[in-house]
């Protein structure tokens, strides 16, 4: 086997071997069959009722559904190939980023009824949406950049007003706001520190960024992942050494290399 090959038989491994990624991956699949018994089985219902209006409709109506279904099947596709980082047409892309945006609440449920922890279906929701996004290699101007970053972030006692204008963050090094301040005047992208979903939305609005880089927990990315769907959103989980919401630290490394791969 050449060299190429065995690079990619090490990345199809490590693919499949990642539980982050996997088991979101299973629970899409389930979702995916449960949409599709439960549209079979409306279609049964329904079939008496639609003959009685025409002939045709039964056909018409479960021609639409297995279409559906079919593209469902194609998102589905894309998100294997493209994990397992096999060539993958844009059209696969676009429609596994939005295959899994539409499954998340369905995963969801699904993980309850096997007692799966919902931290750990978000966790791996994020790994899959930002590999996708990653695959799509989008590349914006630095002005078209912007990071989102949580309020938490900030050293609890100061007293800088850094949410209304991070220009007011002194760097003094007592927590990562002054280093990504710094590297967002390094790179020249936008900088947002938010006290919640409402003001990230907001300062999204006021923006129009091209791309969204988001720091923050479990819960707050993946809601923010899928607020600001269609844009593309590539999130950095945030670590809670002092519990949550409180002193909250990045890892800056994670965060330039984010923006990196966003730039031109
Ligand atoms: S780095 Fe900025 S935000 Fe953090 S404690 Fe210092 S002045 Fe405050």
């Amino acid at each position: 086997m050449s060299g190429k090959y065995w690079a990619k038989g090490e990345a199809f491994i490590a693919a499949v071997q990642r539980p982050q990624k996997r088991l979101f991956l299973l629970l899409i699949l389930i979702s995916i069959v449960v949409a599709g018994l439960s549209g079979y089985g409306l279609w049964m219902v329904a079939f008496p009722g639609l003959s009685n209006i025409s002939e045709y409709l039964p056909i018409l109506v479960g021609s639409l559904l297995a279409l559906v279904l079919f593209i469902i099947a194609i998102g589905f596709l894309g998100i294997i190939t493209a994990l397992f980082g096999l060539p993958t047409p844009p059209v696969f892309l676009g429609l596994a980023w939005s295959a899994i945006n539409l499954f998340f609440p369905l995963s969801i449920q699904i993980a309850k009824i096997f007692d799966i922890e919902k931290e750990q279906v978000e966790r791996s929701f994020i790994e899959v949406s930002n590999h996708l996004v990653r695959k799509k290699n989008i590349k914006v101007k630095p002005e078209k950049l912007l990071i989102l970053s949580p309020h938490c972030i900030q050293k609890e006692s100061c007293p800088h007003k850094i949410t209304r204008d991070t220009a007011n963050c002194k760097q003094c090094g007592q927590c990562p706001v002054g280093s990504l301040v710094a590297l967002a005047k390094v790179y020249g992208v936008n900088l947002a520190v938010v006290t919640g979903g409402t003001l990230a939305r907001k300062a999204v609005k006021a923006l129009r960024p091209g791309a969204v880089l988001a720091i923050a927990c479990e819960r707050d990315l993946t809601s923010g992942i899928q607020d600001v769907f269609p844009l593309p959103a590539v999130g950095i989980l945030n670590q809670r050494p002092e519990g949550p919401c409180c002193n909250t630290v990045v890892d800056l490394d994670k965060v330039e290399k984010a923006i990196t791969d966003f730039l031109r």
